[in-house]
């Protein structure tokens, strides 16, 4: 007899979410985390009573209510509703692109006036079937867009030429005709009332966690304490890289308080000039409302992963995903464990996502509708 039913290696929101349902069937669980805390990237510190995203802005939306129903019972969701702010050079646009983007840019006033201001800009560029980012870009917005809020930040973020990506990642964006700054379509959208640890908290709450515990250092012992390993780790790193490293977009995160109550009068401001080498500023205490006297505020400056960083974005080009497929077959054929979440499935993942994944993942494995 095994000491535990499931060994989950990370306490990210995919590991929680399986240690939580997996608890409450019964199993007798283990979650393990080389962090020194749980919640993995949406784990929150907490600087001068505001909550500090410390791995990244994560703002949770969902368009699935059995998902956002899911997440508001461990904790209530404040109304916040993402719409950044571009710093182009000084000028400021609204995003994501809508009407009043459009007027800022062109003066237009009327839908009819911007979707011909971008039909004009798109038949010159002379695109038709668009190939890779820049021409998805082009083709949805114009070319005065996309020099202006588009290329170099999307360059910046990812390291590549915008001819060398792909081009789902720009139709995460909305376009819109309407004086509209909602960053998201989805029909819910916020963040946990008391930051994301509550949430983290409810999702573990009776579950065993193990902190600063490395499963690929202690992997035989470790493995030994379950009948199954629920593995939410990097995929090509469970398999000792034998096929070669993924590669991924890391960050690096220069978080700063100042003496003021108000830096930037929003949660987040791009920077989508070439020269500015951060790609955004987050003023954290805008996503709870906050009245604090001082405030947090964080430089994201993209880079290259390397051993040591965090890995953040999958890179979902060919040459990735054709090397994840070849992890994919032997996780498949691995009896016993089980694979899930960003790393381990290799998905540029939003959360509600990775919190659909993990519910589908129990419900497929436990055989419960
Ligand atoms: N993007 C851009 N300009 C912006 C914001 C986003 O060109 O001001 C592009 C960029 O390519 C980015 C993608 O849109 O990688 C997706 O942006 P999103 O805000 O969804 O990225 P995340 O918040 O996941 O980093």
């Amino acid at each position: 007899m095994k000491k535990y039913d499931y060994l989950i290696v990370g306490a990210g929101p995919w590991g929680s979410v399986f240690a939580h349902e997996a608890t409450k069937r019964g199993k007798k669980c283990l979650v393990i985390d080389r962090r020194p805390h749980t919640g993995g990237n949406t784990y929150c510190k907490e600087v001068e009573g505001i909550n500090v995203h410390t791995y990244g802005a994560h703002i949770f939306h969902t368009n699935d209510k059995a998902i956002w129903d899911y997440v508001n019972s461990f904790v209530e969701f404040n109304r916040y509703t993402n719409s950044p702010v571009a710093n182009y050079k000084g000028e400021l646009y609204n995003l994501p692109f809508n009407m009043n983007t459009f007027y800022q840019l062109w003066g237009v006033t009327t839908p009819e006036e911007a979707k011909a201001k971008i039909a004009e800009q798109v038949a010159e560029a002379g695109i038709t079937e668009p190939q890779n980012l820049e021409e998805q870009a082009i083709s949805l917005v114009g070319t005065d867009m996309y020099q202006k809020l588009i290329k170099a930040y999307t360059e910046k973020q990812w390291g590549r030429k915008a001819t060398e990506l792909p081009s789902f990642i720009i139709k995460r964006l909305p376009v819109r005709f309407t004086f509209d700054n909602n960053y998201f379509n989805d029909r819910y959208q916020g963040i946990p009332i008391g930051g994301y640890n509550k949430l983290t908290e409810g999702l573990l709450a009776g579950v065993e966690v193990r902190l600063g515990v490395d499963f690929t250092e202690e992997r035989e012992d470790l493995s030994q304490l379950a009948d199954t390993v629920v593995y939410t780790g990097k995929i090509d790193e469970y398999f000792d890289f034998r096929f070669g490293a993924l590669e991924y977009r890391s960050l690096r995160f220069d978080h700063e308080t100042l003496d003021t109550g108000n830096f930037q009068g929003n949660a987040v401001v791009n920077y989508t000039d070439a020269e500015t080498p951060f790609t955004r500023i987050i003023e954290h205490k805008h996503f709870e409302f906050g009245t604090q006297p001082k405030t947090v505020v964080t430089r994201e400056y993209p880079q290259e992963w390397s051993e040591g960083a965090e890995p953040y974005y999958p890179i979902n080009d060919s040459k990735n995903d054709t090397l994840y497929r070849q992890y994919k077959a032997l996780a498949e054929a691995e009896e016993k464990v089980i694979f899930g979440g960003r790393l381990a499935e290799y998905r540029y993942y939003d959360m509600h996502q990775v919190i659909g994944s993990a519910l589908k993942k129990v419900r497929d494995h436990f055989g419960d509708q």
